[in-house]
């Protein structure tokens, strides 16, 4: 593995929590994407790995050597983070040719391999500008030239596209992704942005609380989330709080659904998993896990619609997606519901 941490638990000074008992391994010339809301510890975890904080627990390993005590200039980490990290008074092609001077390169040679790292970010006709002549989609390139020209052990980004305009977004990732795949680049991308997690991750970690939840590839998470709070953070979801009846057997309280219920004991209780597309609108009556109701919300999407279900006898609605739109009753065929474990500590 080219990065790993074994069980690494980090807390701030003023006691705030940081990250607990993180355990993930990263292969060489991964993208993995650490996914979470704001304050979950995505930072902190490239901080570790970078050797920017210290006095952690566990083991963090890069390309198979304990790191602990390895200051951050000899880790060989390149970085991007969301403000750009760009020294001004330098031109583009100094700044990117930077790195390369504490590594006792030549300046010729560091002059033509920063060129040539800005011809492959599509800057070669920038190189003698100030960055700050640049759009903030350029200088964001010029950071990942300068963080990849050294070939580092590991690429770090920290929301490095959370500051940009919508449209840049989407084309600055398709870029990294191909870069980072060109580079052969062992990648950690901290992003609260599950679109952007999902689409150019070889695997994803979602992060809470400062713990790992799950550690998946982007379809796995969808299609098998580790628990309710995953799928929450994965796509749309519809979680229904329910009680075991029988093996194969759901009670959710507006109905009684068939499922796998795998492991799960009779009387336990779960969180019955829907995603909004499988939803058969208006099926007839004798139609397996059919729940009757009525129309509730609805938003309109061109292709297709998301829609408020509101089951008989509850005021939760239930959120469905599709073309066409359910009147009187849903239905989720046992194969497209899944029984996950209740979160603890909540009772029904
Ligand atoms: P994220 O990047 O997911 O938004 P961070 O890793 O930066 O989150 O922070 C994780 C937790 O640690 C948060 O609760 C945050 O408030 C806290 N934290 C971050 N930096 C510091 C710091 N320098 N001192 C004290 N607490 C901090
Ligand atoms: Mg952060």
């Amino acid at each position: 593995m080219s990065l790993e941490f074994q069980n690494v638990s980090f807390a701030y000074a003023d006691a705030q929590r940081g990250i607990d008992a993180v355990t993930l391994s990263v292969a060489q010339g991964e993208l993995l994407a650490v996914m979470g809301r704001s304050g979950s510890g995505k930072s902190t975890i490239l901080r570790l790995t970078a050797g920017l904080l210290d006095g952690y627990r566990g083991r963090i390993s890069i390309r198979g050597t304990d790191v602990a005590g390895v200051p951050v200039w000899q880790r060989e980490v390149g970085m991007v983070f969301q403000q750009y990290a760009i020294f001004p008074h330098l031109s583009v092609l100094d700044n990117v040719a930077y790195g390369l001077r504490m590594r006792g390169i030549s300046t010729a040679a560091r002059r033509s391999l920063a060129k040539e790292m800005l011809e492959r970010v599509g800057l070669g006709e920038h190189a003698d500008r100030r960055p700050t002549s640049l759009s903030g989609g350029q200088q964001q390139r010029v950071a990942l030239a300068r963080a990849l020209v050294f070939e580092p052990r590991v690429l770090l980004l920290d929301e490095p596209l959370a500051a940009l305009d919508a449209g840049i977004r989407q084309q600055l990732r398709d870029q990294i992704r191909e870069l980072q795949r060109a580079c052969n680049a062992t990648t950690l991308l901290v992003t609260h942005d599950q679109d952007e997690a999902l689409s150019i991750a070889d695997r994803v970690a979602v992060v809470d609380d400062g713990r790992i939840l799950q550690v998946d590839t982007p379809q796995r998470l969808y299609d098998q989330p580790a628990s309710a709070t995953v799928a929450r953070f994965v796509g749309h979801s519809c979680v229904m709080p329910g009680r075991v009846l029988a093996p194969g057997l759901v009670d959710v309280s507006f109905a009684v659904l068939y499922a796998n219920t795998g492991a799960f004991r009779i009387g336990e209780k779960v969180d019955v998993l829907m995603r909004p597309e499988h939803v058969q609108p208006d099926p007839p009556e004798a139609t397996l896990n059919r729940i009757s109701g009525r129309l509730g919300e609805v938003r309109y999407f061109g292709a297709t619609s998301r829609y408020d279900f509101i089951p008989q006898g509850v005021s939760q609605p239930l959120l469905c997606e599709g073309r066409r739109l359910a009147e009187h009753g849903i239905a989720v065929a046992p194969e497209h519901l899944r029984v996950l474990p209740a979160p603890r500590g909540i009772s029904l």
